[in-house]
């Protein structure tokens, strides 16, 4: 059953993702997967609930729907762009010093040492 709350998968971007229960000598669980590459969430664990309004379904909807922080890594993403603006600004900077330089020709160039 295609539940209308599930994400869509996060590996291959497919929207038909659906719960399903499983169950091996004794253990019993369910879970929602992607029907477009096999992916699979967490395993929730349950009793002998197959209803998809037992508890299981909506841990395992969750479980699926969870994905990593976007926030931290977008916060770094602006701390390394910050960084490269510094950077750039130093550089444009020196560039102009250097020019600068270059238009006096009196001054000696910046390499030369002693007299
Ligand atoms: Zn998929």
């Amino acid at each position: 059953m295609t539940a209308p709350d599930l994400l869509p998968c996060p590996f291959c971007g497919g929207e038909n993702v659906t719960t399903a229960f499983d169950h091996e000598q004794g253990d019993k669980w369910g879970y929602a997967g992607c029907d477009g590459c096999a992916a699979r969430g967490p395993e929730v664990r349950t009793g002998y609930e197959r209803e998809h309004d037992a508890p299981w379904h909506s841990e395992a909807i969750a479980a699926w729907n969870t994905r990593a922080p976007l926030d931290e890594a977008l916060a770094e993403v602006a701390r390394l762009l910050d960084g490269v603006q510094r950077i750039r600004n130093e550089i444009k900077v020196a560039m102009r010093e250097c020019l600068d330089r270059w238009d006096q020709p009196d001054d000696p160039p910046p390499h030369q040492f002693g007299g």
